[in-house]
């Protein structure tokens, strides 16, 4: 059985030496697309059963082809029967590409709809790009913030250390909350969900308090939406400490909606000169009135807001080590004695399969 991974616009490469050791153990071959990995410094084709072919024969001779960009339509129907492709379509997210699929013949299945449990931790590429995006978010605030981040005693005079205020404490923002702390800042942080108060307490950051917030256990850990007075208190709170903060990072998401707005335009007016802004959530539409998709603005008032989702593209060579780990982990579940097997009664498979549509 033939395991094929392509290229893809996407920095990251899917396959690892590591990863490719372990597939080989399963007994598949594997073929990757010229040129996979090189840019990286990666030379995968060492051993027996690894080969690197043209991106049609790719295509055409995998029975399990990854492909972390969907692919074209005339690419879709080149792929032999019975194969599978597995990527990421998004279908939550209104820019996706599900479209595309009508009338493939083959299972295609999306590594973003893999459900967040504790037996598909291993796989959760979601998870892995967000905390190294909430790491990375909080080096380039401090590196663009025109001040220290922690409190220094010198001879000169004492200074303050820097306040940074992490809206969001799902992966992202817990992972920013701990490298905050650790470069010395001083860390507030809001989240809809009570649950994350005592997280976030664990890793030394101030839980912001507003009352009356809806949880839903069925949501599977996810946000969800708030009433109005909610919605009014939060305003009010996150005001306030949006205009005292230096840095605020902005990691809110809302599974399949656009990102909720949560620092107002009024808010960034009331801040400081000098002080930032990222917001991770600015490819679903961004947490800050004013944040413009892989752009950086500088409001009137001096602070500097910068909308980027792939700060985790900063860190290629972990990004694509985990990348690759998930990825292995995951395709592992649809292989049973080197043969291509798909377990129907498989939560995960069932689960992230976005074609043929579940309800066929
Ligand atoms: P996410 O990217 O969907 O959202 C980030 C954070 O923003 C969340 O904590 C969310 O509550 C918060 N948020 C949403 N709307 C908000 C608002 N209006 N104001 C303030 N905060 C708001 O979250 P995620 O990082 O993907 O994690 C989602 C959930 O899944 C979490 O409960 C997480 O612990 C859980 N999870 C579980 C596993 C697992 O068990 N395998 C893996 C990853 C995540």
């Amino acid at each position: 059985m033939v395991v094929g991974f392509l290229q893809s616009k996407d920095p990251r490469c899917p396959v690892s030496d590591t990863s490719i050791k372990k597939f080989l153990k399963l007994g598949v071959q594997m073929t990757l697309e010229n040129e996979l990995g090189k840019e990286l410094g990666l030379h995968l084709d060492g051993a027996d059963h690894v080969s690197y072919q043209d991106r049609t024969n790719v295509i055409t001779k995998s029975d399990i082809l990854y492909s972390t960009e969907p692919l074209a339509p005339d690419e879709l129907a080149a792929m032999s029967e019975q194969s599978i492709l597995i990527s990421f379509y998004a279908p939550f997210n209104p820019t996706n590409q599900m479209d595309t699929l009508a009338g493939v013949k083959n299972e295609v299945y999306s590594m973003d709809m893999i459900p967040r449990t504790t037996l598909a931790q291993s796989m959760d590429v979601l998870s892995s790009m967000a905390s190294i995006a909430g790491y990375k978010a909080v080096l380039l605030a401090a590196e663009q913030l025109p001040r220290y981040f922690p409190m220094m005693m010198t001879a000169a005079g004492t200074v303050k250390p820097a306040t940074v205020l992490i809206l969001g404490a799902g992966v992202a923002g817990l992972q920013a909350i701990a490298t905050a702390k650790r470069l010395g800042a001083k860390v507030e942080v809001f989240d809809v969900r009570k649950a994350v108060k005592t997280e976030v307490e664990s890793l030394g950051g101030k839980f912001v308090e507003v009352e009356g917030s809806k949880d839903d256990k069925d949501a599977g850990g996810y946000a969800v939406e708030q009433t109005e007075e909610y919605k009014q208190k939060q305003q009010e709170k996150i005001h306030e400490r949006v205009s005292n903060a230096d840095v605020v990072i902005t990691t809110a998401q809302l599974r399949g909606r656009t990102a909720p707005i949560l620092v107002t335009t009024a808010m960034v007016n009331d801040m400081k000169h000098g002080s930032v802004i990222i917001d991770l959530a600015a490819s679903t539409g961004g947490n800050c009135e004013l944040t413009q998709n892989n752009t950086t603005i500088v409001h009137d008032n001096g602070v500097k807001i910068i909308g980027d989702s792939f700060l985790a593209n900063r860190a290629l060579i972990d990004a694509s080590a985990l990348l690759s780990n998930n990825i292995f982990n995951y395709v592992n579940t649809f292989i049973k004695e080197g043969a291509l097997h798909i377990d129907g009664e498989n939560e995960i498979t069932i689960k992230s399969r976005v074609h043929p549509p579940q309800n066929n």
